[in-house]
């Protein structure tokens, strides 16, 4: 069975043809430019295929909320031009199919525990760290929603002794995303994260704000398998730096295996590599239709 998926970013957009059992048969992807613009582009490509449903994953905030009149809507972004633009509206005028919707993250985090990394747990947390950081959780065996949905890339961190560093957050300055993000890097830096490959302190730096926000999500979450995507975390040196940070950080007080005895296989890269966000809209897109 075939399903549309879309990884709605707010720097590209990720189109994409998959199957009930994950594999994708089509990728393009293309910039975000102007809502106009961008959708004529998805409805280009998607014209004339066969598929049963479709699953999008979206850059936030989203309206996730079934009863609400702006359910489907990209909502309250920065992003110029997207602001409360109804992207499942947009979607549905030119495809007669069930529509599964969530964020970008909630759909890694599926797609990662369908197919990838935490594939046969009933819980996981992705986070991305890339031009901003989020994160989506697989609780039970369901995406975590709430009141809005979880925004994790926000929470506060314990600044450093010696980083001077303001933080890059527009709406909060020095919290996860404004210290660690990859525009964090650049501003803090002044070259590009893949610039600055073998400078040590910049990872170290990286390592030990993420590392707190990991204890923050172990304690709290309590996931099974945390994976860790996005363009900064294609630095891979991150991984070791990370697991140790949390180590420590934990200090004996979570006594289970997966932390004790190795967190080479509890903080992991995903398993779906870049196709994380596009095989969760796989599963959005199946999810569904198995509710229609
Ligand atoms: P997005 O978050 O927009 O979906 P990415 O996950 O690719 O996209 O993240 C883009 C950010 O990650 C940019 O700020 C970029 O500088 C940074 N980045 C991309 N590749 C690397 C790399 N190899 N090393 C460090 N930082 C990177
Ligand atoms: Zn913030």
């Amino acid at each position: 069975m075939q399903i549309a998926a879309i990884e709605a970013g707010g720097t590209k957009f990720v189109c994409g043809i998959g199957t009930d059992k994950g594999e994708i048969l089509e990728r393009v992807s293309f910039p975000t430019t102007t809502p106009e613009e961008t959708m004529a582009q998805v409805e280009a490509f998607f014209r004339g295929k066969s598929f049963a449903a479709m699953g999008i994953g979206s850059f936030g905030p989203v309206d996730l909320d079934r009863t609400s009149s702006t359910y489907g809507y990209v909502t309250t972004t920065p992003k110029p031009y997207w602001n409360q633009f109804d992207l499942v509206g947009a979607v549905r005028k030119h495809f007669d199919v069930p529509v599964g919707f969530d964020t970008d993250v909630n759909a890694a985090a599926l797609g990662e525990a369908e197919w990838g990394a935490a594939k046969g747990l009933d819980s996981c947390l992705y986070i991305t760290i890339g031009t901003g950081v989020g994160a989506g959780a697989v609780v039970e065996g369901k995406l975590l929603h709430g009141m809005l949905h979880p925004e994790m890339g926000h929470i506060l961190v314990k600044r450093h002794p010696e980083d001077s560093f303001a933080g890059f957050c527009p709406y909060h300055g020095d919290c996860l995303e404004g210290m660690v993000a990859g525009p964090a890097v650049e501003k803090r830096w002044g070259r590009k994260g893949h610039e600055l490959e073998h400078e040590s302190k910049v990872w170290e730096l990286e390592a030990y704000y993420i590392a707190q926000s990991l204890m923050t999500f172990i304690l709290t979450l309590s996931p099974k398998k945390i994976i860790l995507g996005g363009g900064v975390m294609k630095q891979r040196q991150l991984f070791p730096l990370i697991r140790q940070n949390v180590k420590e950080l934990l200090n004996g007080y979570v006594q289970k295996a997966e932390i004790s005895e190795g967190l080479d296989t509890y903080i992991v890269p995903p398993g779906l590599e870049d196709n994380a966000g596009l095989s969760g809209a796989v599963v959005l897109g199946l999810r569904a239709l198995e509710q229609k």
